[in-house]
């Protein structure tokens, strides 16, 4: 680009700037109006200081107009001594008489600044993008964090074997066997908890089932034996997603549990339809 016969690229990034004197500019102008090649790298370096403009709102710079900058800058600083004296080489505009050296002068600082600039904006929109993520990021994991503490809050109560259970029942009226289910269908999560349950023999169990609400055939959801008390509880057993419940029931079976319930039903309860 610097060929002597064109203009340099110094030069028309302050023409672009409109930092040239007067007689500089038409010059320039008088150049431009004949060579397609230095108005293709004008419109390149107008293009890039749009950009930065542009940019300052919320678009990044591109790499190739802050590489550019870079260079340059790295350029002009790693030949100091060459480019202070053959700098009427370089001044292609006016042959070698008059170009001045203040314009070496103006330039260098020029493209620090320029080149610190597009580093600030490209960096500031960066970090306020990460700033923006890392918020939500983090208040999304304190919200999982909250919920799941709750979670296992709640089971942990409703599990404990140290809680203490009290069935309000009318009066003068024996306590009965009793059971309560929660079930969540569209997780499979089912947490049951029952009360007053006779003992069993040895070589019986408990087993509860959750009766589909299509009228397919029951399916096993854990074996529990109660506790000295009577009471007892199946947490979290393993279900498929998404199965409707009609009812839950508790039946006794043989120790290794059975495919399907046998009569009669020790515990039935009907599950009301979710949202009621
Ligand atoms: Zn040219």
């Amino acid at each position: 680009m610097t060929n002597g016969r064109h203009i340099s690229q110094e030069d028309l990034a302050l023409y672009a700037m409109q930092a040239l004197s007067t007689e500089e500019s038409a010059a320039v102008r008088l150049h431009l109006a004949e060579c397609a090649l230095c108005r293709a790298e004008l419109a390149e370096f107008s293009g890039d200081l749009a950009l930065v403009a542009l940019s300052v709102e919320q678009h990044p710079v591109p790499m190739g107009a802050r590489e550019r900058f870079m260079q340059r800058i790295s350029a002009s600083g790693m030949e100091p001594s060459q480019r202070g004296a053959v700098v009427p080489i370089h001044s292609p505009i006016q042959s070698t008489d008059e170009r001045p050296q203040r314009k070496r002068a103006v330039w260098v600082p020029w493209m620090a600044a320029a080149a610190l600039l597009v580093l600030a904006i490209s960096l500031g929109v960066e970090v306020q993008r990460l700033k923006v993520r890392l918020d939500h990021e983090s208040s999304l994991a304190a919200r999982l964090a909250e919920s799941s503490a709750r979670a296992q809050e709640v089971a942990e109560v409703l599990t404990a074997p140290t809680a203490q259970r009290v069935v309000l029942t009318a009066a003068m009226i024996p306590a009965q066997p009793a059971g309560r289910a929660v079930y969540l269908a569209d997780r499979g999560a089912l947490i049951f908890q029952a009360n007053n349950l006779s003992r069993l023999p040895e070589n019986k169990t408990y087993e509860l089932w959750l009766i589909p609400a299509n009228g397919s055939a029951p399916m096993p959801a854990g074996l529990f034996r109660p506790d000295a008390a009577g009471n007892a509880s199946v947490v979290l057993p393993p279900l498929p997603k998404g199965v409707q419940a009609k009812t839950f029931a508790v039946t006794i079976e043989k120790l290794s549990g059975s495919d399907t319930p046998t009569a009669p039903l020790v515990l039935s309860e009907a599950a009301p339809a979710a949202g009621e």
